[in-house]
């Protein structure tokens, strides 16, 4: 911990707790305790700590070829691409290797396609740290880096109309999350998003929706953009999409064309058979489906538990996405979580943000919420 404050730039608050292996919902810390893990590395780990065949598929990929340069063809690209094209329903992709890439093609394209040059985004949004995801981004220190793209408007989130007063003829794209994930896990009405796709529609405007944090089975869906019945211009995707590794990837029906974009480890051979071998997963053990049925079931036990506890605001989510919002802010409950065996995430200062493995079991589930419960009835009694 003193090495890490010596050398490496302090920007996060870590816990005090050094993690040396996982497995499935699982993780081990260098004393050998073990803790459930409800943060999967930030809604990432979806199928798991070290899953058996995606630890074998970057093995086996690892000893064929790691890299080789997008200025020749390889095999994984290839067939991921074709994976993720008929999962989304989009009929191109464009390889990268984070979410804010990912949004940072996002809305190259948007600008590329429409020749306009105008963002809407949402307050309270994150769309990634890279000037342009950052430009739209609402929800973090940006003051220090401007400036910014200037010609961005930040709309109230979940609010059609407030689209619909703030777009004009210079406007490129509306970028959304369909679910915000670090502003708290905020669920917008049903038909928002469809309102303002035809908004964006009736103004020659892009809608670009960013799965990053929501996509691959998180939400109960293999898309969030499946509960709200809309089919957006323009998708990013990133954080579960590799099973841990990094890659991230952006979808549309609009493309660019030679030398308008580029990633040198974008679509690298590991990382592309890392994620076909957690698609893969996905698909074999029903995670889509397990995230829909154990995600209700979490609120279930969740509301029955700690429903009516004073210090308890609302329980909201969809699939296992779910947010926990407390009357106070939330750090005291995720460093009292760590010390009985539970990793924990806070967001926005109140919501517990619980995104865990798609795999955790009702009997892990149960344990979780009995903690909470423990530990929330404790500062309820002072
Ligand atoms: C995490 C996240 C990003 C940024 O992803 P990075 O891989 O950290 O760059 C973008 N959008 C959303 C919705 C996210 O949750």
């Amino acid at each position: 911990m003193e090495k890490e404050r010596q050398f490496i730039m302090q920007t996060y608050s870590r816990l005090p707790v050094l993690i040396v292996e996982g497995r499935g919902v699982v993780v081990k810390d260098a004393d050998g305790r073990e803790y459930v893990d409800c943060v999967a590395g930030i809604a990432v780990n979806s199928v798991g700590h070290c899953h058996p065949k995606v630890v074998a598929a970057i093995k086996a990929q690892a000893e064929r070829l790691i890299h080789l340069s997008n200025l020749f063809y390889t095999e994984p690209q290839v067939a991921l691409a074709e994976k993720l094209c008929r999962l989304a329903k989009f009929e191109k992709v464009f390889f990268c290797n984070s979410g804010a890439e990912s949004v940072e093609a996002a809305l190259k394209l948007a600008r590329k396609v429409t020749g306009k040059k105008g963002f809407i985004a949402a307050q309270n949004s994150f769309h990634g740290r890279t000037f342009g995801a950052l430009s739209v981004t609402h929800h973090v220190k940006r003051d220090v880096f401007e400036p910014l793209l200037h010609n961005v408007k930040f709309v109230r989130y979940g609010d059609a109309d407030a689209v619909r007063k703030a777009i004009d003829e210079d406007t490129a794209a509306v970028i959304l999350e369909p679910i915000q994930g670090e502003a708290g896990v905020i669920i917008p009405p049903l038909e928002y998003l469809r309102e303002v796709k035809e908004i964006c529609e009736k103004h020659d405007a892009l809608f670009i929706l960013d799965e990053v944090q929501t996509g691959f089975g998180r939400t109960g869906r293999w898309f969030c953009k499946e509960h709200f019945k809309v089919q957006p211009d323009i998708m990013a995707v990133a954080k579960a999409l590799g099973g841990g590794f990094p890659i991230g990837a952006t979808l549309s029906n609009f493309s660019f064309e030679r030398g308008e974009h580029a990633s040198t480890f974008g679509g690298n051979p590991l990382a592309c058979a890392a994620a076909l071998a957690t698609l893969g997963v996905i698909e074999e053990e029903q995670l889509v489906e397990r995230s829909e049925r154990l995600g209700a079931y979490f609120m279930q036990r969740l509301s029955e538990v700690i429903g009516d506890y004073d210090s308890v605001k609302e329980i909201r989510g969809k699939g296992l996405m779910l947010g926990v919002e407390l009357q106070e802010k939330c750090e005291n409950v995720v460093n009292e979580a760590l010390k009985r065996g539970v990793l924990l995430n806070c967001t926005a200062d109140r919501v517990i943000r619980l995104v865990p493995p798609l795999v955790i079991s009702k009997k892990q589930i149960d344990g979780v919420v009995k903690i909470l419960s423990d530990i929330l009835k404790g500062f309820d009694e002072g």
